[in-house]
């Protein structure tokens, strides 16, 4: 039986520590609980949050409705073939903990994403990335169970139209599916991909063909450590902001303005900004207001040591975003979800 916890205090559920609360707080471990807990929220026309680990929410508000913690686990190896490893993993498996699991076993692939905060089934919402891999790459399908009819439903990686940070959980079928599972297609050997100059600079003492996917994953963390506040010391939700995409006009001409404009090719239309460059100047980094504040070694991330409220983290991401569109009248666009 479900407990359905009334006026829960979100702090400990969120790695911004907005102090938060929800009406009703409830955690599902299996998927009975599931289609229980979201037959509870339709019932009472509740709105729902479905819940990982928090990394990518920001609360502006106490949330008015049912915030549902997903907390199914469990990983199987469903197939094999000569080339690949069909990993299925629960939606509340740990990212961090099943690319370690992965590493150990000689499942491929997931290296450059180690150390990314959160649950395996917020991975595809906004098709995880960093160091020039995405999660689209190495998934092949996932379990879903829908919100309103609690129908089982399959999702394949066309149908999930994975893009930039962006999948259609985002867009078209936001808040209409609850993920229970991901289905990864591992490689059996070795596939590096040292694309990002950062890494590859990491690596630069070793002959490329003489690493291994534990050296890159290694490399990644102890980049992503000297860069990046962790959040259960320093607040945060990561990246604040997307890189915006913009047009190769639009490029050409702000770079008349800032030749050391900090961007790159994605097509022959699109070139992606660095938009912690352009934050950082218009002289946002390290800048504080009260409890939050701009990280002062990555202007992409906000902090919230103070544990102030998600509308004060808010207000000055408003205020960044103005400055960017004043200064380059380019568009900033908030990376985590905003609630409620
Ligand atoms: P939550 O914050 O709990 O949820 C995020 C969204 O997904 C919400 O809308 C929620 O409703 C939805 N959701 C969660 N679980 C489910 C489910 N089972 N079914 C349906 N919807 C669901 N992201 C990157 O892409 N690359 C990075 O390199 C990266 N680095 C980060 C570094 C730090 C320090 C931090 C704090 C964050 C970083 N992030 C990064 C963002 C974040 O880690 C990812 O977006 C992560 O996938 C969020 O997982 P979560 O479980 O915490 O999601
Ligand atoms: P960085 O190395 O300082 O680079 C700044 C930006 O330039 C990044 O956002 C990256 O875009 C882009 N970039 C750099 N080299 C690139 C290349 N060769 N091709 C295409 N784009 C390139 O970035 P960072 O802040 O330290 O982050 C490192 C990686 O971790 C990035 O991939 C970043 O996305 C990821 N990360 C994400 C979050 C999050 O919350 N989303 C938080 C921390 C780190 P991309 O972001 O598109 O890669």
């Amino acid at each position: 039986m479900t407990d359905y916890r009334r006026d829960v205090n979100l702090q400990a559920h969120n790695t911004l520590a907005v102090p938060a609360r929800a009406r009703y707080f409830a955690e599902a471990d299996d998927i009975p609980s599931v289609r229980a807990a979201l037959e509870f929220a339709r019932a009472q026309a509740l709105p729902l949050l479905i819940l990982g680990g928090g990394s990518n929410i920001v609360l502006g508000d106490d949330f008015p409705g049912l915030v549902l913690q997903v907390g199914l686990l469990g990983r199987e190896l469903i197939a094999e073939d000569d080339h690949y490893y069909y990993l299925r993993v629960a939606a509340g498996e740990n990212w961090v903990q099943l690319v370690d699991y992965c590493l150990q076993r000689g499942y491929w692939g997931l290296e450059n994403l180690s150390l990314i905060p959160g649950s395996v089934g917020a991975a595809p919402i906004q098709n995880i990335g960093a160091y020039g891999v995405e999660l689209c790459e190495l998934f092949w399908e996932l379990e879903a169970v829908a919100v309103d009819s609690g129908e089982q439903v399959r999702f394949d990686r066309q149908a999930c139209e994975f893009g930039y940070r962006d999948s259609v959980f985002k867009g078209r079928l936001r808040d209409r599916y609850l993920i229970t599972s991901v289905t990864l297609k591992l490689h059996r050997e070795p596939q590096l991909n040292l694309s990002y100059p950062a890494l590859r600079e990491a690596l630069a003492d070793q002959p490329a063909e003489q690493l291994t996917p534990a050296q890159v994953s290694r490399a990644v963390c102890a980049i992503r450590r000297s860069k990046l506040p962790d959040p259960a010391v320093v607040p945060n939700v990561g990246s604040f902001f997307k890189n915006p995409l913009v047009t190769v006009e639009q490029y050409q001409s702000l770079q008349e303005d800032w030749p050391d404009l900090v961007a790159f090719p994605v097509d022959d239309r699109r070139v992606k900004l660095a938009a912690a460059w352009l934050i950082d100047r218009a002289g946002w980094r390290g800048y504080r207001e009260g409890p939050v504040a701009v990280h002062h070694s990555q202007a992409l991330v906000l902090t919230n040591e103070g544990h102030g409220s998600g509308a004060m983290v808010l207000a000055l991401a408003a205020k960044i975003a103005d400055s960017i569109w004043q200064k380059y009248r380019v568009q900033l666009e908030f990376e985590p979800r905003v609630y409620p």
